[in-house]
């Protein structure tokens, strides 16, 4: 069998147009121009092409944005004080501060000090809690990316057995929820599955994988799963972004994988660039409401 591949580049460009539609829209009906503020502290490289990557989006929706760039010796204190001038900001609409944060600074104390009603990575406890309830105020970008690619690939989740491997905060734990409620983005058929999550600390990981119809991987351990662990015909979303030498590979071994699986997305162009399209729909959503 050879997978069908889930071309994640061009669901994420479709999505980019409609957003530029309706940003189109809500100016000229409401004078809104949505704008995304994106603190970046220090100079990692990485993060540096991340938030401009997503400031050339921005500005392609025709969303504004505006980079806070501060230095690696940043205190909490003082990037405390940034996000309290950003919070009482009419202008501006969402608020992303690019991790990983220095060490010096408590990441917790800063991503729990941006307004709810700004958080459009959905970090802030206040919009978890939401979406384990249900009723998400944003969902968060990558795993929100996930559901618009299965919904887009008219792949349905209901009473799939979906597996997700990794379980942090960005990643594996929302996703978890959101794959457990009763609607997604695309209504009772991109949600309702029966979920197990694996982690480092998961027994007998290749049984637990091997049982899925959905296999998601956010582990960052580049080709990590490989053909034996996954079910003949599964479809597999590989979210990993791993740098090996010069290449960007993800969490699967997609070579081996892509002989078995009935579907997998690739990397680079999976869930990458959905996760950017994400961040302008929730930036978007944040303007109009
Ligand atoms: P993270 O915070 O480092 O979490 C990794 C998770 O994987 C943890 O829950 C960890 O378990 C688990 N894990 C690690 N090794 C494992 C193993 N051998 N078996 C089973 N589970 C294992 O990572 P993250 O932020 O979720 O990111 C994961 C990957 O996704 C990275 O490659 C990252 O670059 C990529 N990513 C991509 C996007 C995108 O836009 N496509 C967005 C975000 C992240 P413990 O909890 O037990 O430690």
């Amino acid at each position: 069998m050879t997978a069908r591949i889930l071309d994640g580049k061009s669901i994420a460009l479709q999505i980019r147009k409609e957003i530029e539609i309706e940003v189109a829209s809500l100016v000229a009906q409401r004078g809104i121009q949505p704008c995304l503020a994106a603190v970046l502290v220090g100079d990692d490289p990485a993060s540096q092409v991340y938030v401009r990557n997503k400031e050339i989006a921005c500005e392609k929706a025709g969303i504004r944005s505006r980079l806070y760039r501060l230095p690696s010796g940043t205190t909490t204190t003082e990037l405390l004080d940034l996000l309290a001038i950003l919070n009482s900001d009419a202008k501006i609409h969402g608020i992303l501060v690019q991790l990983p944060l220095p060490k010096q600074i408590n990441e917790r104390q800063v991503l729990d000090a941006v307004l709810p009603a700004k958080d459009v990575d959905a970090f802030a406890p206040e919009n978890v809690g939401l979406i384990s309830q249900g009723r998400p105020r944003f969902l968060p970008c990558t795993p929100q990316g996930v559901l618009q690619l299965l919904g887009r690939c008219e792949i349905e989740t209901a009473g799939k057995e979906v597996v997700v491997v990794g379980r942090s905060d960005i990643v594996g734990k929302p996703l978890v929820s959101m794959f457990l409620q009763k609607s997604g983005p695309y209504g009772p058929s991109n949600a309702n599955a029966t979920v197990t999550c694996c982690h480092s600390q998961s027994s007998n990981l290749q049984k637990i994988t091997q049982r899925a119809e959905i296999l998601v991987v956010a582990i960052g351990r580049p080709n990590f799963i490989t053909s034996e662990m996954v079910r003949p015909g599964a479809v597999v979303i590989d979210v990993g972004i791993n740098r090996l030498g010069d290449k960007i590979v993800g969490d699967v071994d997609f070579e081996s994988v892509s002989k078995i699986a009935g579907a997998i997305t690739p990397v680079p162009g999976g869930i990458g660039p959905l996760t950017i399209a994400m961040l302008l729909r929730n930036t978007l959503a944040a303007a109009s409401s």
